[in-house]
C-alpha cells in the first residue's frame, strides 16, 4: 500500500484487509455525505486506548499513520517480533487498541482528489472557499465546520473569540458550528465514547512534533511526560483560539481522563510526505507507550 494521497477508498483497502483474527473493524457513524467512520479494535487486553486521525483534511497524513500502524502491529503480533521498541504480543495481551484512522473522511476526499461537481456540496464549497485552492485550506468537514473546534468544552466562549477573529460563518477552517456536536462525525464519536468509556486517547493532528496535554487546569502531565520521552516530541500549552472546543479539551473536561493532542511531523500542512517514514519512527514508540500508561 502507498500511504501517500491517502483518501477514504484507500482507508477502506487497507481496513478491509487487516485479519480478521486480531482486529475487528466496524463503522461507529456516518459523515454529512455518508462515509464510514471506521475503527479497528486489536488487543486481547481489558484496558482500552482511543487513538483517531484526520479530524482536520490537511491533516490526513495522521490518517495514513495510523493505518499503516494497525498493519505493521498485526504482522508483528503474528511474526513475535517488536514494533515501537515494545514485544507487539506483550502489548496485545496488555490492552486493546481501538484505531479511528479518520474522523473526517468527506474533508480528507477534497483536499487530496479536488472537489469535483459532482460533489453533492460543490456549491457550497466553491462559495465558502472564495477563490482558495481546497488542497491548500481546506481543514473543516464538507459543511465548513471545524471538527477540532466542535467539542462542549468553553464552546460558546469560543464562538465569540472565533467570531471576533472572523470565523463567524462555514468555511475552510476555525469555524465551530452552531452548537457542540451538531454535525455527524463529532456526534458520533460522542456517543461511540460514551458507549466504551475509553480510560486514555489520543487525537494525532499536523503538524509541530508537540504534545498539547492541557486544557484550563486539568490535565495528566506526567503520562504526557511520558509520551514525550518515547516520541522525542516537546510538551505545550495550547493558547488562544486553539485552546478551546477541541476533542482533548472535551474529553479532559466531560470525563477528567488522559487526552493528549499529538502534533506529528513539521512543516505546512498538508506535510510532504517525504516525512511519513520519520514520523512512523516518532510516533510507533508513543503509540507502544500507551499500553503502559492506561
Ligand atoms: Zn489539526
Amino acid at each position: 500500500m502507498d500511504y501517500n494521497n491517502f483518501d477514504y477508498d484507500k482507508l477502506i483497502e487497507v481496513i478491509s484487509s487487516l485479519d480478521k483474527r486480531y482486529a475487528n473493524v466496524f463503522s461507529f457513524g456516518k459523515s454529512v455525505q455518508g462515509r464510514d467512520l471506521y475503527c479497528a479494535a486489536i488487543g486481547g487486553g481489558d484496558k482500552k486506548v482511543f487513538l483517531n486521525g484526520a479530524h482536520h483534511s490537511l491533516e490526513w497524513i495522521t490518517a495514513s499513520l495510523l493505518a499503516n500502524w494497525c498493519v505493521d502491529y498485526i504482522d508483528a503480533i503474528k511474526s513475535g517480533t517488536q514494533i515501537g521498541g515494545e514485544d507487539a504480543r506483550r502489548l496485545y495481551g496488555k490492552c486493546t487498541y481501538y484505531i479511528a484512522p479518520m474522523i473526517n473522511p468527506d474533508g480528507v476526499n477534497i483536499v487530496i482528489n479536488g472537489l469535483t461537481p459532482d460533489n453533492p456540496q460543490y456549491m457550497s464549497v466553491m462559495d465558502m472557499l472564495d477563490g482558495q485552492n481546497v488542497s491548500e485550506v481546506w481543514q473543516a468537514n464538507i459543511n465548513g465546520v471545524d471538527l477540532n473546534h466542535n467539542y462542549d468544552a468553553l464552546f460558546y466562549e469560543y464562538v465569540e473569540i472565533a467570531r471576533q477573529a472572523g470565523y463567524d460563518k462555514p468555511g475552510p477552517r476555525r469555524y465551530p458550528g452552531v452548537a457542540p456536536f451538531d454535525q455527524p462525525e463529532t456526534a458520533a464519536v460522542r456517543e461511540f465514547v460514551l458507549d466504551e468509556e475509553f480510560p486514555f486517547t489520543i487525537a494525532f493532528h499536523s503538524q509541530g512534533e508537540v504534545i498539547y496535554w492541557s486544557f484550563q487546569d486539568k490535565g495528566f502531565p506526567d503520562l504526557a511526560q511520558s509520551l514525550a520521552d518515547a516520541s522525542g516530541y516537546t510538551l505545550d500549552a495550547a493558547t488562544g483560539i486553539s485552546s478551546y472546543s477541541g476533542y482533548k479539551d472535551w474529553y479532559l473536561d466531560k470525563f477528567n481522563l488522559p487526552a493528549f493532542t499529538v502534533e506529528v511531523g513539521l512543516g505546512q500542512n498538508p506535510l510532504p510526505f517525504e516525512q511519513f517514514e520519520q514520523i512512523k519512527t516518532d510516533c510507533y514508540p508513543l503509540i507502544a507507550r500507551c499500553a503502559d500508561l492506561v
